[in-house]
Formats: C-alpha cells, structure tokens, sequence
C-alpha cells in the first residue's frame, strides 16, 4: 500500500488540493530530513507542474535538541533573522507555502520548559508580519505529514521502528483519502460535504455554543458578524487550498470576552516538543483563571503567560465524533490529526478571516468585535462521544448542534 504509486499519489494531492500550485508560481517547503524521500517526489512534482522555484527548509530533530542542549539563552531568545526574510520573501512574490509537519512529541522532555518558551516566544514575534499572510489567506498553504520514526514509535510503542513507520503510513493514507482512486475528486466531495455544514451554521448566526461533557461546562460566545469556515479556503487572489490535510473541522471565531465556564482536555496536546495531558481550564469573562493539568503542567503556564492573547480563545470547531481520523482509533500526538478527530478550541490569536469585513481590519476594531488576537495560536482538543452541544439564537431560543459527540442538526 505505501509503494512509490501512492507516495506519488499523496505528492499530487498535496500540491494540487492542498497549495493548488499554480504555474509560475515558488514553492517554499518544510520538511523534515527524515521525509526527503517523500519531499524529493513533491519537488520533482512540482517542477513537472510548472513552478518556478522550489526550496526546501529542511528540519532535523536531531539537530533542534543538540540546540535545545547546548546553545547559550540569548541564542534560543533571538529568532534569526534570515529565516524570517526567507519566508516573507516568497510570501512577498506569491509563492505557495507546503508545511510537513511530523516531529517528535517527546523530542524536548527534558529540556527546561522556560528555555522552549523563550525559542516559541522569539519565533512567534519575529513571524509576526508572515503569520498575517497565512491567517489572512493572503498566500496558498497547506500543512501535510508524513511518518517519521519517533513518532511513529511514540502511536505504536509495540512495534519496531520499520513496523511503526509501515502503520502510521497507512493510517494516514486513509485519513487524507489517498487510498481513493482518484484523491483530487475524493476531496472535492469531502469539501462539498464541509461547506454544506458550515453554511447550516451559518445560516443559524448563533449567539452562543453551550458545551456539555464530562468535566466540561463551558458557555462560547460568538460574535456579530461571525463566519463558519471548513475545508477549502480562497486564497486573496481567488485561489482555492486546503490549508490542512486532514481537515474534518467547521470552525468560527469566538467572543474574546464572552467565554465562562471549565472545559476538559479529551486528548493530549503536543505543544513545543512535550506533551501536556489531561488538563482543565476555566474561564471568566473570556480569561482563563484556573488551570489544572495531571502532564505537562509547567509548559501549559508558559504558553498561556506568553501574552494577555493567550489567555483567551480564538477558534472554536466542531468535529464529529465518526471522522475519519477518530475511526482509525489512533492517538497521534500530532495537532493536525488529534484537532481532525475532536471539537476543539485554541488559545490565542483567531482568524480574522471568521469575522465579516476582519480581513481588512486592523487588531483594535478586530478588538472591539471580540475577536482575539496573540503571537500564539494552539488548538486543543475538546471533544467525544459524550459531548453534547447546543446553540442559543438572537432570540435566546436553544437547539441541539451535537449529541454525542455527532451532528444533531441536518447536516446533508
Ligand atoms: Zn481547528
Ligand atoms: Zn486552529
């Protein structure tokens, strides 16, 4: 099954459903070393596609932890500066971006949590002028993965590392479809099916989601003006992408200060190379007051001291509890698929692409529409076959969204 056809085949799809290459158009890829394999097959892809350049920003995890270990605090404070060039130059010029993401969960356990803080920190404030190409869909982009050893080990802890790599390869070719005969017509079924739920949400225009599961009772308000987006995106120049693959999420932008109430992790979150498990907040007025986590504890503080933004939440999204991703039974320590098999919601900065007219508006009318904003943006997951989720209209009347973790409303 993961014979070069169909590492070809996920290859395509990336380029053509995910980025939507365009002819003439640069291509700037991550990519982790151990993938090169794989990443070669997209470039030459590419390349047959007709783009003009392609780079690829290599990623080791090897080498982040030797860093990680040795190098001084104010080298780990500093983002470089030529990295930022590197990706704003091929924003500037148009250029589509391909992110593969697949490190290890556990790669920094033991490396001081304030240490990787201070990287996160320094890396986010220095994106901060790219982050606005991507979360304004001013540029095409796509986050994909591909099996890497560690993480392959970290799912199936059992099996050998080349048994390990072989499972979580045809896990994943399931999930993205690539197992269909034809993935490209799969997907554009699949993103009918999205933007079918998403216009029944948007047609409700709820003024808040009221959470219910075990250990959850949270109230998400949602502001005037919000939006329901899932699947396919349009890029500023009409270009159609799937910012992630998997995708299996609906997902609008809540009020920044009209969130109360505790929700429960129902899956572990892999933030900054550790892994933080079982954990509540609660919020007041928009702000998480009270924080418990049974794993990772310390990391979860330092993510929501990073600024006032990260104490608030910017996305909310409703997955049902029969995706793919959830079928396959899997827990994978990676936010792409963990997100695609639960609800979920993120702290810190929303997308202002959720709110009518948000895209062109600057961080203090966004502001005064509730919509979020922080140099961080971590989705964490909410969701079960427990969840229930209702919805409260302008007129205060409710209806079921979710029972059980699933669609209660016509969703064709
Ligand atoms: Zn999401
Ligand atoms: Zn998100």
């Amino acid at each position: 099954m993961t014979n070069q056809e169909t590492k070809e085949k996920y290859a395509e799809l990336a380029l053509r459903t995910g980025v939507n290459l365009q002819k003439g158009q640069a291509l700037l890829i991550n990519a982790p070393i151990e993938g090169a394999e794989f990443t070669r097959i997209v470039v030459r892809k590419a390349y047959e596609m007709g783009a003009k350049d392609v780079h690829v920003s290599w990623a080791d995890d090897e080498l982040s932890l030797l860093k990680y270990e040795h190098a001084p605090d104010e080298v780990l404070a500093a983002f470089p500066e030529w990295k930022v060039k590197l990706q704003e130059s091929f924003a500037e010029d148009g250029g589509a971006l391909l992110s593969i993401r697949s490190t290890n969960p556990d790669l920094l356990e033991n490396i001081d949590p304030s240490r990787v803080a201070m990287a996160n920190k320094a890396a986010a404030e220095a994106l901060t002028n790219f982050r606005r190409y991507i979360m304004n869909d001013k540029i095409t982009w796509s986050i994909i993965s591909i099996p890497t050893g560690d993480w392959a080990q970290k799912i199936f802890p059992e099996a050998s590392r080349e048994d390990a790599i072989t499972k979580l390869w045809e896990a994943i070719v399931k999930i993205v479809r690539v197992d269909r005969e034809d993935p490209v017509a799969a997907w554009q079924d699949h993103n009918d099916t999205l933007k079918a739920a998403r216009e029944v949400l948007n047609e409700r225009k709820y003024n808040k989601l009221l959470f219910k599961g075990p250990g959850t009772d949270l109230e998400i308000g949602l502001p005037k003006g919000h939006i329901w987006k899932g699947g396919s995106a349009e890029s500023e120049k009409g270009i159609m992408f799937n910012p992630n693959m998997p995708t299996e999420e609906v997902f609008s932008v809540p009020h920044k200060y009209h969130v109360n109430g505790t929700v429960a992790s129902t899956k572990p979150l892999n933030y900054g190379g550790s892994v933080i498990d079982q954990f509540s907040l609660t919020f007041k007025e928009g702000k998480v007051v009270d924080v418990k986590a049974e794993q990772g504890g310390e990391t979860l503080e330092h993510l929501l001291n990073t600024d006032d933004g990260a104490r608030r939440i910017g996305e909310v999204a409703l997955v049902p509890h029969e995706s793919p991703v959830s079928q396959s039974g899997l827990v994978f320590y990676n936010t792409l698929f963990d997100e695609n098999a639960s609800c979920h919601i993120a702290l810190g900065k929303a997308y202002p692409t959720n709110l009518e007219g948000g895209s062109s508006m600057d961080e203090e009318a966004l502001d005064k529409h509730g919509i979020n904003d922080s140099l961080v943006h971590v989705d964490f997951m909410i969701g079960s076959d427990q969840l229930d989720i209702d919805g409260v209209k302008e007129d205060g009347s409710t209806e079921a969204v979710f029972r059980n973790g699933t669609w209660a409303l016509n969703i064709k």
